[in-house]
């Protein structure tokens, strides 16, 4: 199943919005989940923890919406700069290998172009790419170590644009699920927030890239982000 992103204006408008309130909504939120914490003894007591526990990790979720929110409202204007992208993927690489290991699997960076140079505002491309093998973790996660998780990132010439590839063989979607991925707020996680890839699309778009995703359910995903190849300097 193949699904190309589409157009995603929904989520600049309710980014404004979140950023006008996000801090009027998040200063009572944290004065409720300091005396939730305060009743914690008492419920306890009446033993009812789990209560209070659902209360701040609820609590929790909802300031990750927000703070996703105003990341992604801020200036969309990429800060540009000419650089390689393999060196961004093995940075990023490394970055998430504890986190990877810790998700029983291993990322594997295959670069067939030693030197694509690409002009990203390379705060947002990185973010896309976490992004990408945070969704790759999760969905490895789910398989419950039936088999070795594995990322496996490829980064390839095709045309004017770099290819980068980040694949998993975690759970693969349905069609439903493929049909709805770049929505804002879009989630099958329990305390997902169904920001990260609309933002992501949103990163690239503004790249002039475009993001593909193919899944095979019970099989896995790939993800395929393509860039404009920075033009060389003699
Ligand atoms: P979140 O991770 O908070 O749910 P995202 O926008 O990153 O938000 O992802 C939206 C949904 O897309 C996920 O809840 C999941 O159902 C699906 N998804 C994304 N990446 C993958 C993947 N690699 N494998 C399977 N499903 C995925």
């Amino acid at each position: 199943i193949e699904q190309t992103a589409y157009q995603n204006d929904k989520l600049a408008m309710l980014g404004k919005i979140a950023a006008a309130i996000a801090h009027e909504i998040r200063n009572p939120l944290t004065s409720i989940r300091g005396f939730i914490q305060l009743l914690r003894p008492a419920l306890v007591d009446l033993g009812k923890e789990e209560y209070a526990k659902i209360m701040v990790a609820e609590i929790d979720r909802a300031n990750d919406i927000i703070y996703e929110f105003l990341n992604s409202s801020k200036p969309t204007a990429p800060m540009k700069q000419t650089i390689q992208l393999t060196s961004l993927l093995k940075e990023v690489s490394m970055l998430s290998e504890s986190e990877a290991l810790m998700h029983n699997c291993q990322i594997y960076l295959e670069s067939y172009e030693a030197d694509l140079q690409v002009s990203i505002d390379v705060k947002q491309i990185k973010q896309v790419v976490l992004n990408l093998f945070k969704n790759a973790m999760d969905t490895i996660a789910e398989l419950d170590g039936d088999r070795a998780g594995r990322i496996d990132v490829i980064l390839k010439r095709k045309a004017d644009f770099a290819e980068i590839t980040v694949k998993d063989n975690g759970k693969g979607m349905d069609r439903a699920t493929l049909n709805r991925l770049f929505d804002p707020f879009f989630t099958t996680k329990e305390s997902g927030t169904g920001l990260g890839l609309s933002v992501s699309y949103r990163i690239i778009r503004n790249h002039s890239g475009t993001i593909r995703v193919t899944s095979v359910a019970g099989e896995g995903t790939s993800f395929m982000i393509y860039l404009p190849i920075a033009e060389q300097k003699v």
